[in-house]
C-alpha cells in the first residue's frame, strides 16, 4: 500500500478484514461473490488487461448498463493505474464517438445493448479487438470479457500505483454545453468515499442497492465506493424499475440506496400498493433536486423514516454538501452544510467574482473541496476559469447560483449560465418555470432570456402544453402574483418537447443556440 491509500487499497483493506462477506450480488447472473472472490477476479481481469497491452495511464471506456461487470473493470483499472472512464450509455452514437476520441481512450468494454452506439467509435481506435463484449450475445465477440477475465492471473498485479495518479476521467453531463472529462485522483475519491461513509453512517452490516446508472459519479462514488471501502453488501440491478427494486430490498434485506427524487416518488408510490416488506431499508440517498415536500411524505410513510440529500457535481466528487436526516423537514428545499472538510462561499455572480456576498443574497456558489478534480482534460482554460486559488485553498466555481441562509444551509437558486438580466434587473429561469408548472396544461417549461435591443435580454418561454393558448398563459401568470412584471415572459415558444441530456436535464444553451431547429410557433404577448 502506497502512504495514502488508492482506490484499489481500499478494496485490499476490505478483503483483508472481511474475505468471506459478500461483496456483490448481481441477481440477472447469478453471481453472489464474497470480498475474497471479487478480488480475486478484480486481480484476473487486471492482469488480464496487462496482458492485452493496457499500461498505467491508459483510458478504458464502458459503455455499460449496471452490472457486476462495471464493478470488476473500475477496481481492476484502479489496480493497474489504468484511467477508467465510464460513459453514459445512453449517449446518442455520435456522442460515445466524441468522448471515446476526447479521452483517446485504448479499449471500450460494451454490451450486446450498446453495441450499435460504439460501432461509429471504431475507425477511431487502432484495431477492432479493441472492443470486448460483456454478454454472450453479440456473437463477434461471444464472451469476450469473461474470456479475457478468466484468462488472467489471480495474483495481485505488480503495478505502483500512488494516491497521486489519476483514477478517471468522468465525463460532466452535458447540461450547459458539451460533456467535459474530468480528472479525478484516487486520494481524492478515497476522501470522497469517506465523506460518505460518514454521512450515512455506513457499516460492515448494510445492503446497499444499485439502481442508479453506474457511469454517473453519484452511484459510483457515493454508493460503489464508500460500500467497498466499508465492507458492505452491493445488490446490482441492470437498471431501475420500482417493482423490481422493491422485490429485492426485501430479498436482499437492503438498509440503503441512492435514487434521484423522481425515483423515490415511483418507488413510494408503489410501495404504497405493493405487498412487500421494506422494514430493513434505514436510510435514503437522494441528489440532484431538492426532495418535494410531498415526494418526502410519502418515501417517509412507505419506506424509511430517514433521508440524507447531497448536493455537487462531477468535479468535486460529486457530494461536497449534504442535508442531513433531521434537517429534511425543518429546511425543506435547502441543499444542506458543506460536507466534512468542505467550506463554501458564495460570491458577486457578474463582474466581481472575488466578492463574497451577504447572507441571504444571491451569487455563485463556490467550493472548497479536497475531493475536487485536478483538470479538466484537454481543456486547460476551463480549468482556470473553474480552478482559482485564494486564500491558501482551491475553489471550485460551481457555475450554480444559490444563497446562505443565517445558519449557513446552502439554498441553490439556478444554473449561472441560465441567469437572465433584463433592464439590469436579475431572473432566475427556476422561479418563473416554477409558477408556469403550475398550470395545468403545461407539462414542461423552459424559460430562457433573448436579446433585447431595450432592456439588454427579454424573458420568453419555451412550453410544452396541451392547446393552451399564451394569453391564457400570460393570465394565468400574471394572476399568480408570485412574479414582478420585469419577471414575465413576452414571448411564448409552443414545442413538441425540449432538448434535453439523457439524465433528462433540459439544455437551455440549444434553444439559446439553434432555436431554429425546433421550429416552434411563437406567440408573443404585451
Ligand atoms: P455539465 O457540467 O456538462 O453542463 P451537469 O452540470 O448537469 O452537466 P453533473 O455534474 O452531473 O453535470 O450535475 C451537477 C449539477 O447538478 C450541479 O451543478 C447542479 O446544478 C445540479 N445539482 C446537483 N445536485 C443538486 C441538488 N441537490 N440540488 C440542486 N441542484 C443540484
Ligand atoms: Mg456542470
Amino acid at each position: 500500500m502506497s502512504e495514502h491509500p488508492t482506490i484499489g487499497d481500499t478494496l485490499e483493506q476490505t478483503v483483508a478484514r472481511y474475505p468471506d462477506r459478500d461483496a456483490i450480488v448481481y441477481p440477472r447472473k447469478d453471481q453472489r461473490w464474497t470480498y475474497a472472490a471479487f478480488d480475486e477476479r478484480v486481480n484476473r481481469l487486471a492482469n488480464a488487461l496487462r496482458e492485452a497491452g493496457i499500461e498505467k495511464g491508459d483510458r478504458v471506456a464502458t459503455v455499460l448498463r449496471n452490472g457486476s461487470e462495471m464493478a470488476l473493470t473500475v477496481y481492476a483499472c484502479a489496480k493497474i493505474g489504468a484511467v477508467f472512464t465510464p460513459l453514459n450509455f445512453r449517449l446518442p452514437a455520435g456522442e460515445i464517438e466524441y468522448i471515446v476520441d476526447d479521452a483517446g481512450a485504448k479499449l471500450v468494454l460494451f454490451e450486446s445493448a450498446t453495441e450499435e452506439a460504439v460501432a461509429g467509435a471504431r475507425p477511431a481506435l487502432e484495431t477492432v479487438d479493441d472492443y470486448l463484449s460483456v454478454d454472450d450475445d453479440v456473437p463477434e465477440y461471444a464472451g469476450g470479457f469473461y474470456d479475457l477475465l478468466e484468462s488472467g492471473s489471480s495474483e495481485r498485479p505488480d503495478v505502483t500505483v500512488t494516491e497521486d495518479d489519476v483514477y478517471a476521467f468522468i465525463y460532466t453531463s452535458g447540461t450547459t454545453g458539451r460533456p467535459k472529462g474530468v480528472v479525478h485522483e484516487h486520494r481524492s475519491m478515497v476522501e470522497h468515499s469517506l465523506l460518505c461513509i460518514a454521512e450515512l453512517n455506513l457499516t460492515r452490516d448494510d445492503v446497499g442497492l444499485s439502481v442508479m446508472p453506474l457511469y454517473h459519479c453519484a452511484e459510483l462514488h457515493c454508493s460503489l465506493f464508500p460500500r467497498i471501502h466499508r465492507g458492505a453488501t452491493t445488490v446490482v440491478h441492470h437498471e431501475f424499475e420500482p417493482e423490481t427494486a422493491l422485490e429485492a430490498i426485501e430479498t436482499h434485506g437492503v438498509t440503503t440506496l441512492f435514487a434521484a427524487p423522481t425515483a423515490w416518488n415511483g418507488l413510494s408510490l408503489t410501495a404504497a400498493e405493493a405487498d412487500v416488506d421494506v422494514s430493513s431499508l434505514r436510510i435514503g440517498l437522494y441528489g440532484a433536486a431538492p426532495m418535494p415536500e410531498q415526494v418526502l411524505d410519502n418515501c417517509m410513510e412507505h419506506l424509511c423514516d430517514d433521508y440524507v440529500q447531497a448536493y455537487g457535481m462531477t468535479e468535486i466528487g460529486p457530494a461536497g454538501v449534504f442535508q442531513s436526516p433531521e434537517d429534511q423537514r425543518s429546511k425543506q428545499g435547502c441543499a444542506g452544510l458543506p460536507a466534512l472538510n468542505h467550506e463554501l462561499r458564495v460570491v458577486d455572480p457578474g463582474a466581481d467574482p472575488d466578492r463574497e456576498v451577504d447572507d441571504g443574497e444571491v451569487g455563485e456558489v463556490l467550493i472548497a473541496s479536497p475531493c475536487a478534480m485536478r483538470e479538466y482534460w484537454n481543456r486547460p482554460e476551463a480549468t482556470a476559469r473553474s480552478l482559482r486559488e485564494a486564500d491558501s485553498a482551491t475553489w471550485y466555481y460551481t457555475g450554480d447560483l444559490g444563497y446562505l441562509d443565517d445558519d449557513g444551509y446552502l439554498y441553490v437558486v439556478d444554473r449561472k449560465d441560465d441567469m437572465i438580466v433584463s433592464g439590469g434587473e436579475n431572473v432566475y429561469p427556476a422561479e418563473v418555470e416554477d409558477v408556469l408548472f403550475a398550470h395545468d396544461g403545461v407539462e414542461e417549461a423552459a424559460v430562457v432570456g433573448e436579446p433585447d435591443d431595450e432592456w439588454g435580454e427579454r424573458v420568453v418561454a419555451y412550453v410544452v402544453a396541451d392547446a393552451v393558448p399564451a394569453t391564457e398563459l400570460d393570465a394565468f401568470v400574471r394572476e399568480s402574483d408570485r412574479l414582478a412584471d420585469f419577471k414575465r415572459p413576452r414571448t411564448y415558444y409552443f414545442v413538441d418537447e425540449l432538448p434535453k441530456n439523457p439524465s433528462g436535464k433540459v439544455q437551455k444553451f440549444k434553444l439559446r443556440e439553434d432555436e431554429a431547429d425546433l421550429e416552434p410557433e411563437a406567440d408573443p404577448v404585451a
